[in-house]
């Protein structure tokens, strides 16, 4: 298996609960490496444009509100099947329907306030890393 990368977000419900350490502890003992780790405040302007694919959906403005309501963690992740990988452990996007172990299951609050962000392909990966770090910022 190829190793690849991933994009990470430690979502607002996360940071103000001090659980920033307790998701990458879940994330690296699923085999990820954090490789580019910064913590921001998102712009209104930035978190409408991270999500534009979402834009005609209802949930769509109380999603940009919630990014930006508090510091979020953006992180660039490496390991086999990096995405995949990513996804697993992240669990179903609704709490109520994560799995067992996993870091939504375990520390979401809500289908919005889910804690973690994960890239869906290797090509949403690349394009969400790019949006966030400048390739220096990255060390494998
Ligand atoms: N979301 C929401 N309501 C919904 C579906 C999604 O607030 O009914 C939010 C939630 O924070 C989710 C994000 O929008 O993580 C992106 O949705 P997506 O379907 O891409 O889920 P994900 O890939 O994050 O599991």
């Amino acid at each position: 298996m190829a190793v690849t990368r991933t994009f990470s977000i430690i979502k607002p419900d996360a940071t103000r609960r001090n659980l920033t350490g307790g998701v990458t502890k879940m994330l690296e003992e699923a085999g990820l490496r954090v490789v580019a780790s910064k913590r921001i405040q998102m712009t209104k302007e930035q978190a409408e444009g991270f999500y534009a694919v979402h834009k005609e959906r209802p949930f769509f403005n109380d999603l940009v509100s919630f990014m930006i309501s508090g510091p979020v963690v953006v992180q660039a992740l490496e390991g086999e099947d990096a995405v995949k990988r990513n996804r697993d452990v992240m669990g179903a996007t609704n709490p109520a329907d994560a799995a067992e172990g996993t870091i939504r299951k375990t520390y979401a609050e809500s289908i919005e306030a889910n804690s973690v962000h994960g890239s869906d392909s290797d090509e949403n990966a690349a394009i969400e890393i790019a949006y966030f770090f400048k390739p220096e910022e990255i060390v494998g």
